[in-house]
């Protein structure tokens, strides 16, 4: 059993892209500047997005974090969003979610000027990549993709079922899936809360993408001998054992299905850290104007 090594693999796309962000650099090039946008105090983005931030500083970035208060105005967090897009000097924008429920995801998601949606949220994106054209591919199926090719999983001619079809991974990985290249060319299952007879169709995987939001959801009995498991879910657990007090752990029963399993992502150091390597690489390619031109 091979075990897919996300945070190995992360920290080697994060020197990649410092090696050409220092390239850009001394050719006196522009430094790539990522802006992200965080609305209220709520204690889980506050950590995500100041990951985002030390990301960027370690890679040579340069970043801007634009905080608002929680009571701010839909208007007012529009404009934000227009000046940034009207920015020469920053190549990417994320806006932190959740957003408070008085303001509207989608039009605030909208406002985002596709060349700068380095999180691949806005429908441009999300048509671009269905299209298989250059497309920012959201962070999370974007750093499955590149576990996938450097551990040269054979995707062709595979049965992928993905569990889950939410916006952010599910749908998009089951459209990069079955999409002509590689990884790709896989006949794809995309299931759901709906699906009838779950086990029988997992059982037919060749790779198995699990995006549920269930802790331990998926156990050995749903598991082909042999398949490859993507584990997507992070759940906190409670653990008086560890100095945390809490541990993580997927929608995957990992002990399980590792022994089943030909390759298997672990939680955490699997999908988790992949996510912030596929945003700045995204930003990279902005700043570079690899995806729009
Ligand atoms: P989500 O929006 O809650 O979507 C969950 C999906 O699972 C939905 O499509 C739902 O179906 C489906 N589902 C629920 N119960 C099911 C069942 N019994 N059988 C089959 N399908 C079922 O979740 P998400 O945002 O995709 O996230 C999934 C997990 O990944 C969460 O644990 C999240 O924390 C984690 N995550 C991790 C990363 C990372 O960087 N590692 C990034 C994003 C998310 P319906 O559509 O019918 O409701």
């Amino acid at each position: 059993m091979i075990l897919i090594d996300g945070k190995k693999t992360s920290s080697e796309i994060k020197n990649e892209i410092a090696t050409r962000v220092a390239e850009i650099k001394s050719e006196g090039g522009k430094t790539p500047h990522l802006a992200a946008v965080l609305v209220g105090n709520d204690g889980a983005s506050q950590t995500y997005v100041g990951a985002k931030v030390k990301a960027c500083e370690e890679v040579g970035f340069k970043s801007t974090l634009v905080r608002l208060e929680e009571t701010v105005s839909e208007a007012e967090l529009l404009q934000v969003v227009e000046d940034i897009n009207n920015n020469p000097d920053i190549d990417g924008l994320i806006v932190q979610l959740p957003l408070p429920k008085h303001i509207s995801v989608d039009k605030v998601t909208n406002k985002i000027r596709p060349e700068k949606d380095v999180d691949g949220f806005t429908p441009a994106n999300v048509g671009r990549m269905t299209l298989n054209w250059p497309a920012y591919v959201a962070a999370t199926p974007y750093g499955i993709v590149e576990l996938l090719k450097r551990y040269n999983i054979e995707t062709s001619g595979k049965h992928c079922v993905v569990i889950g079809r939410s916006h952010i991974v599910g749908s998009p990985m089951s459209i990069l899936m079955a999409r002509n290249g590689y990884p790709g060319n896989a006949t794809v299952t995309l299931t759901h809360s709906r699906t009838k007879n779950l086990s029988e169709i997992t059982k037919t995987a060749d790779i198995l993408i699990v995006a549920i939001g269930k802790p331990e959801f998926v156990t050995g009995d749903m598991v082909k001998p042999g398949a490859v498991v993507i584990d997507v879910g992070i759940h906190r657990i409670e653990d008086s054992s560890k100095k945390s007090g809490f541990r993580l752990i997927g929608d995957v029963k990992f002990d399980e299905v590792a022994p089943l399993a030909s390759a298997i992502t672990p939680v955490p150091g699997g999908v988790g850290p992949m996510t912030i390597a596929a945003l700045l690489y995204n930003t990279l390619q902005s700043a570079e104007k690899k995806v729009f031109g």
